[in-house]
C-alpha cells in the first residue's frame, strides 16, 4: 500500500518539487488547490507530475474545505506548504498574510486533530521568523524577531504546530528553512528578478534592472534539495524543530554579480537602486546553522550559490527565447 500525502501549496515552488520527490518515493499525492481565475499549474507541468497528482479544491482559510480534503485523501503526511509567501506584499495585505499563512496553518492542525491525528504534519516555517537577528549565526535556539506581517503570521503557525505537539500528541514538524530558489522560484522574488533580467538584457529585450537593499545578505540553497529535508523530519521516531540552511551568506550584490558573470556582463554597468524596493523593516543578514538537520537528518545542502544561479539564469534564458520565437 503506498503512502498517502497531502500537500497545500502544491502549486508553489517547492510544492512542485516536493509532489515530484514523493510521486518518485512511491507516494500518491495530493494536492489542496485553492480556485484562481486562471491556471496556476505551471509548475506542475515544467516538472512534468501535473497529470500524476490529484488536485482536490480547497483554501486554506476556508476549514470546511481542508476536512473535505482530508477525508477525501486519508493521508499519512500533511505538508502545509501553502502561505502568502512574499514579504513585501505582507505590509499591503497584512491581513490576508495573517488569515492564509498564520490561521491557515491552525485550520489544518485543528482539522488534522478532528479527522486523522494520526497523520504527520510539516510546518513551513521561515528564517524571516529570526527577522532582527538576536545572534550572527541562527539556529533552532536562537530568539525570534519577526520584522513583518509574514514573519509574524509564521511564527504565529510555528508555535501553534508545537502547542499541537504538546497539547494533543501530533506529529507536528517545523521546519525553518533559510531562502530556497530555483528556476521555479516567483519572479518578484530577489534571486528570480535577477536571473530573469539577466537572461533579458543578455538577449536584448531589457535595459537595466532596478533593485532595492543589495548590501542585505542571504542564506541561499536549492529547492529542489530543501524538499528532501521536509520528508526526513516526518520520517523520525519524533516530531522536532529544525533549521535547514546551507551556512554560507552572501549579499544580494554578490548574488548580482554571479548571475551577470555568468553571461559575460558586468553587474554595475545594468543594476540601479529604486528606493521603491526598500522594506518598512528590513531584514538585513540571516545566516543559518543547519548542523541538527546535518547530525539528526543526514541532511545537507548539495548546492552551491553559483551552481544554483547559474542553474536559474540558464532557464530564464530559455524560456525568454522561447517567448521571442
Ligand atoms: P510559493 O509562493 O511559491 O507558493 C505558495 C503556495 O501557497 C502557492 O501554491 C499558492 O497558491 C498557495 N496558497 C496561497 N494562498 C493560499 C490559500 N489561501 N489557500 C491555499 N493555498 C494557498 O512559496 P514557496 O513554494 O517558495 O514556499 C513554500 C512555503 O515555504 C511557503 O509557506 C513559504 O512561506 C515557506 N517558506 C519559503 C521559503 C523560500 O525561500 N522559498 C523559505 C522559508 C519558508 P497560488 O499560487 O494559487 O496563490
Ligand atoms: P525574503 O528574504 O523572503 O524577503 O526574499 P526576497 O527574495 O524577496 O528578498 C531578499 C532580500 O533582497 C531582501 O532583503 C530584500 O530587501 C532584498 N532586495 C533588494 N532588492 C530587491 C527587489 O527588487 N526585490 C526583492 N524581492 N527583494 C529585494
Amino acid at each position: 500500500m503506498s503512502k498517502h500525502a497531502l500537500i497545500t501549496g502544491i502549486t508553489g515552488q517547492d510544492g512542485a518539487y516536493l509532489a515530484k520527490f514523493l510521486l518518485e518515493k512511491g507516494y500518491e499525492v495530493f494536492g489542496l488547490m485553492p480556485r484562481r481565475s486562471t491556471p496556476t499549474t505551471w509548475r506542475l507541468e515544467y516538472l512534468d507530475v501535473l497529470d500524476k497528482v490529484r488536485l482536490l479544491d480547497g483554501d486554506l482559510t476556508d476549514i470546511a474545505s481542508i476536512i473535505r480534503a482530508l477525508i477525501a485523501c486519508k493521508p499519512d503526511e500533511v505538508y502545509n506548504l501553502g502561505a502568502q509567501s512574499f514579504v513585501a506584499t505582507s505590509w499591503k495585505q497584512p491581513l490576508l498574510t495573517a488569515d492564509a499563512t498564520g490561521m491557515g496553518a491552525l485550520n489544518v492542525l485543528e482539522a488534522i486533530r478532528q479527522i486523522c491525528p494520526e497523520a504527520r504534519f510539516y510546518q513551513a516555517s521561515t528564517s524571516e521568523m529570526f527577522g532582527l537577528v538576536q545572534e550572527p549565526i541562527q539556529s533552532e535556539t536562537t530568539p525570534f524577531y519577526p520584522r513583518s506581517p509574514y514573519g509574524v503570521s509564521k511564527l504565529f503557525a510555528h508555535w501553534m504546530t508545537i502547542n499541537y505537539r504538546e497539547s494533543f500528541n501530533i506529529f507536528g514538524c517545523s521546519g525553518i528553512l533559510f531562502n530556497h530558489e530555483s528556476p521555479l522560484r516567483g519572479i518578484e522574488f530577489v534571486t528570480r528578478k535577477v536571473t530573469d533580467a539577466v537572461a533579458r538584457i543578455k538577449l536584448g529585450v531589457q535595459k537595466e534592472l532596478a533593485l532595492g537593499n543589495i548590501d542585505a545578505k542571504r542564506d541561499w540553497g536549492f529547492s529542489g534539495d530543501y524538499v528532501e529535508a521536509m520528508w526526513l523530519m516526518l520520517q523520525q521516531e519524533k516530531p522536532d524543530t529544525y533549521v535547514v540552511a546551507t551556512g554560507r551568506t552572501t549579499t544580494v550584490r554578490d548574488m548580482c554579480k554571479i548571475a551577470f558573470d555568468h553571461v559575460g556582463l558586468n553587474y554595475e554597468d545594468f543594476v540601479r537602486i529604486d528606493p521603491k524596493f526598500y522594506r518598512p523593516a528590513e531584514v538585513e543578514l540571516l545566516l543559518g546553522n543547519p548542523t541538527k538537520a546535518e547530525k539528526n537528518l543526514g541532511w545537507k545542502a548539495k548546492t552551491s550559490l553559483e551552481q544554483l544561479i547559474t542553474m536559474m539564469v540558464d532557464a530564464d534564458l530559455e524560456r525568454v527565447k522561447k517567448e521571442l520565437r
